[in-house]
């Protein structure tokens, strides 16, 4: 579908406030949409920082032993994850909110804690599921301007006042992989008025290798407004079904889950989550895939004569140095799906997940193709 010229919709004043100045999500191009536009029979996504691995075996197996009982509800309380993820967290069960991917607990911190005339504060280039969700609840969205690509706390704590009431922190943040350590953050955290919900959003931390990264679900007993977020979608490589989960102050959860849907994560992607859980050398196997992949991809980058941004995900942002919208839709001609992310304020930046070795090889091809560079030495 294009875009270029949407026609005026008619039912926009009837939409709740905040809605009708949404910019929706704009998700990595699917590889069947590639296939079915382009014609490219084996196209490959970096697109959507997902696992190139896949999910473990276990989970295959978990997959199949639940698929008996479809016809059922799921347990729609989570017991026996929610149980499973206590003991690795070493909490209480109360702690836990589950969630039809992170993103759907991002959107019931959202729904609790804010509302018109209420405000988050939120960095310049941060994931941006944080300012849909607040936009979409009629809720003021402060943007901090960010330093060198990642979150600048000083800026953030500016912008705090007595209208607001959940700040947004992507550690590391999605596009740009920058990283907060942990007494920049924990003094961050304690310098926050305590009716300020902190969410701090660790969709990635398992790629995380960086000395001084934090890992925030150990400072629940010291910060009741600490919301912490994980997922099931990145490292666990099961992003197809959507589970994740928030990690808070058993009064937070309770609130959290007064909005949350009535069976909101699905009976396999709770035996999936579960049986990943039981696998921690395949979340190993996949650190270790993506530690390489990324130097490779920038080592790549580096040969190209091309600047990325450091980071510690499973992702990278390279500055291509001119517009990344016509690039993009070059290398998605060479079977390359990637992420132009001119809609973060980034247009010359272009996010590409680490793939497996050979899929990375291709995408710098492609890219050296596309660019018109010839490599400075052999990366
Ligand atoms: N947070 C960040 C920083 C992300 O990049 C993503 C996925 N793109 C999410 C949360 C949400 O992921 P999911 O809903 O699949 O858990």
């Amino acid at each position: 579908m294009t875009t270029d010229n949407p026609p005026t919709n008619p039912y926009l004043p009837l939409a709740a406030p905040g809605i009708p100045g949404l910019n929706p999500y704009i998700p990595g191009k699917p590889i069947s949409e590639l296939k079915r536009e382009l014609g490219i029979h084996d196209p490959i996504k970096l697109a959507s920082n997902e696992n190139p691995l896949g999910p473990s075996p276990r989970v295959r197996q978990a997959l199949q032993e639940a698929m008996s009982d479809l016809a059922r509800y799921p347990d729609g309380g989570g017991f026996d994850l929610r149980r499973r993820l206590a003991e690795r967290h070493h909490i209480s069960t109360e702690r836990i909110t589950l969630g039809n991917g992170s993103n759907d607990v991002l959107d019931m911190v959202a729904r609790v804690f804010l509302c018109p005339g209420a405000e988050a504060v939120i960095s310049e280039h941060a994931f941006a599921v944080y300012a849909i969700s607040t936009q979409a609840v009629g809720a003021g969205a402060r943007i901090a301007k960010a330093r060198h690509f990642g979150h600048d706390l000083e800026a953030m704590r500016a912008l705090v006042n007595e209208n607001t009431r959940v700040v947004f922190i992507a550690n590391p943040n999605n596009p740009t992989g920058t990283w907060l350590t942990g007494s920049d953050l924990h003094d961050f955290i304690a310098s926050l008025p305590g009716q300020v919900m902190t969410v701090v959003d660790e969709a990635y931390i398992e790629y995380v290798r960086e000395q001084d990264y934090p890992d925030t679900s150990t400072w629940l007993d010291d910060f009741p407004n600490l919301i912490v977020t994980r997922t099931f979608s990145k490292a666990y490589g099961l992003a197809g079904l959507r589970v994740g989960y928030g990690l808070s102050h058993p009064a937070v959860a309770d609130l959290l889950n007064r909005v949350r849907q009535p069976f909101n994560v699905n009976s396999l992607a709770l035996a999936a989550a579960e049986a990943a859980l039981g696998d921690p050398e395949h979340v190993a196997h996949a650190v270790r895939l993506n530690s390489e992949g990324m130097a490779q991809l920038t080592d790549g980058f580096s040969a190209l004569g091309l600047d990325h941004i450091p980071s510690a995900g499973n992702f990278v942002a390279v500055d291509l140095g001119q517009p990344a919208a016509p690039i993009d839709q070059a290398l998605l001609r060479e079977g390359c799906i990637t992420r132009p992310i001119g809609n973060y304020g980034l247009s010359t930046h272009l996010r590409v997940s680490v793939g497996l070795p050979e899929e990375n090889r291709r995408f710098l091809d492609a890219l050296q193709k596309v660019v018109g560079r010839q490599p400075t030495r052999t990366g």
